[in-house]
């Protein structure tokens, strides 16, 4: 019985390493050095498979992959449709926040009921965001350099992941608003969790038990 695991290259992939190590899961292929999707590791029924960090869900919700380690943001994008989340991992820790130039004043647009045009990847989030707050928006979508919008005057705000600001800094936005926490989480496929219940729960019960303070 084959288990397949979904990461994506850079952060995740890293973060999950110390996590698989705790679970006897050493894998043998450096993403960063090899050109291979397929990596085999030190258990041979056990495979990662790198996807694109988006792509993580699609591939766990249809069996692509048995478990995956996604962020929240990517989750409450696609949905947990045919997924369950067991874990929270508590590794690549950012936020969700609203940033716009300095000499924008978000609080008096709120206050006055404007309508305020806001660009970003993260459309799902940010129409939950605003419509709980009942704040006006026009939801433009983006795949990526969000931090230009303000400056070119295609919107007023944008939703974007922060960590430590300095891409904010750097083109000069601010953070007006936090609109969540995020970290990553361990999915699981449905169907996989029935099929292949001990080696799943061996696995799982391994990562709940490693993960970071
Ligand atoms: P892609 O490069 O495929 O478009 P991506 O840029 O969202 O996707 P990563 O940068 O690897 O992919 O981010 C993966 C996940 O890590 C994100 O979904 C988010 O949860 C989290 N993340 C993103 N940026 C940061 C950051 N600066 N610090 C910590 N975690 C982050
Ligand atoms: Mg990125």
């Amino acid at each position: 019985m084959t288990i397949t695991l979904a990461l994506s290259k850079g952060r995740i992939f890293e973060e999950t390493l110390p996590l698989l190590r705790a679970a006897g899961i050493e894998v043998l292929e450096d993403p960063e050095k090899s050109r291979k999707l397929i990596l085999a590791t030190n258990q041979p029924d056990v495979r990662v498979v790198l996807v694109r960090a988006s792509d993580v869900p699609t591939y766990v919700q249809y069996g692509g992959a048995d478990l995956g380690v996604a962020g929240r943001d990517v989750l409450i994008e696609h949905g947990l449709q045919g997924m369950y989340q067991p874990l929270d991992l508590n590794i690549a820790k950012c936020r969700m926040s609203v940033a716009t130039r300095a000499d924008f004043d978000y609080a008096a647009a709120v206050k006055q009921g404007s309508r305020i045009r806001v660009a970003t990847k993260y459309t799902e989030i940010a129409r939950q965001h605003f419509a709980d707050k009942g704040v006006h928006v026009d939801l433009i979508k983006l795949y990526g350099s969000m931090e230009l919008a303000p400056l070119t005057g295609l919107a007023e705000a944008i939703v974007d992941l922060v960590s430590t600001g300095s891409t904010l800094r750097a083109n000069k936005l601010v953070e007006v608003e936090r609109i969540m926490d995020i970290s990553s989480r361990l999915v699981v496929n449905q169907a996989a969790l029935k099929l292949k219940r001990e080696p799943l729960r061996q696995l799982i019960d391994a990562f709940a038990a490693a993960i970071p303070k």
